[in-house]
């Protein structure tokens, strides 16, 4: 009698020490039956208490809880380890949705030959996450367009050379300019000149697969990037369609504008042999279609170069 005085003393210190934690906690027994959960369980799962103590943890809240990873930690990874921490969860529940948890569990055991308890504590990471993945999306694309900006063009590029060193297929490279942009910005406002960097991005990007990347570069400059090419002639099929797509004039606020554009075209690994060689080649080809007269594209050849002439060297 006197000793279960004492256990239900003992339970129910254990049971106030347990609700003074934020996080929500389980208290489970060898068969995984829930001994006793934290107030904040119920609050953030919404899992009613009658349903809970004495349920296997996979019933609750109708078999909501039911998740193969946590079968994993609880049926796999703790007989062997006593001990886990930081173990990702992600799951859809079907009351409170998708939720990224981080679960530390302890398995105690107590006292000689008695029965083991396992500790399950659950830290709820998803708002956390998803402010690491804005951040993320802040850092990595443009404000004005929601495009790729040039930090993460650099990744892309990358990635894109590496596959074609693997693969030996090409990667076109296209930096477009608009033509005469400042007129735009001149006659119309600034406002209006941002909303036609919109129509562009959108415009630009209908254009491309979901493989292909479209960057802001910067002001009116965009950098697309075209991997798997299997030959030169398919990128400069991809730069007429661009060039046809800005023939349809775009209406803003009432003005019907018509804006066009220069694109210079470089292929890895024909053009140059890394990235940087292949961005300047784009460049200096883009440089010349503004030369020729704007509104056309032009492909990249060594003659290109318009800088001081240099004697060949001898050999
Ligand atoms: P070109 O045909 O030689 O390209 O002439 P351009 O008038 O387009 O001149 P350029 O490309 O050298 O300069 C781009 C201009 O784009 C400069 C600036 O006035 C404008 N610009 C750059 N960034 C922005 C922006 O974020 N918003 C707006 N509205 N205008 C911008
Ligand atoms: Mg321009």
């Amino acid at each position: 009698m006197g000793g279960e005085k004492i256990e239900t003393k003992s339970l129910e210190y254990a049971e106030s020490i347990i609700d003074t934690v934020r996080e929500p906690l389980i208290v489970l027994d060898q068969d995984l039956r829930v001994v006793s959960v934290s107030r904040s369980f119920y609050d953030v799962f919404k899992v009613k208490p009658e349903e809970t103590v004495g349920q296997r943890i996979y019933e609750l809240g109708n078999k909501q809880w039911d998740i193969p990873k946590l079968r994993e930690l609880l049926e796999t990874i703790l007989p062997q380890k006593a001990f886990f921490d930081n173990y990702e969860v992600e799951h859809d529940f079907a009351t409170i949705g998708r939720r990224i948890m981080l679960l530390n569990a302890r398995q105690i055991e107590r006292g000689m030959g008695k029965a083991q308890t396992i500790l399950l504590a659950i830290e709820d990471i998803t708002i956390r996450r998803e402010m690491e993945q804005e951040i993320k999306r802040l850092a990595y694309h443009d404000s004005l367009t929601n495009l790729p900006n040039r930090m993460l063009l650099n990744d892309r590029l990358k990635m894109a050379k590496g596959q074609s060193d693997r693969n030996r297929k090409k990667v076109a490279l296209m930096m477009l300019d608009l033509d005469k942009f400042k007129e735009i910005n001149d006659t119309h406002g600034h406002h209006i000149g941002d909303m036609l960097l919109q129509v562009v991005a959108e415009k630009l990007t209908g254009v491309l697969r979901k493989e292909d990347t479209v960057a802001r570069f910067g002001g009116d400059e965009f950098v697309l990037v075209l991997p798997e090419q299997k030959d030169v002639q398919t990128a400069m099929k991809v730069a007429r369609k661009i060039i046809n797509t800005f023939r349809k004039a775009v209406v803003l606020e009432g003005h019907t504008l018509i804006i066009t554009s220069s694109i210079g075209i470089s292929i890895y690994p024909d053009h140059g042999e890394n990235v940087d060689t292949i961005l300047k080649n784009a460049d200096s080809a883009m440089y010349q279609a503004k030369q020729a007269g704007r509104n056309q594209y032009h492909l990249y050849s060594k003659d290109d170069w318009d800088g001081p002439i240099q004697s060949e060297p001898h050999l």
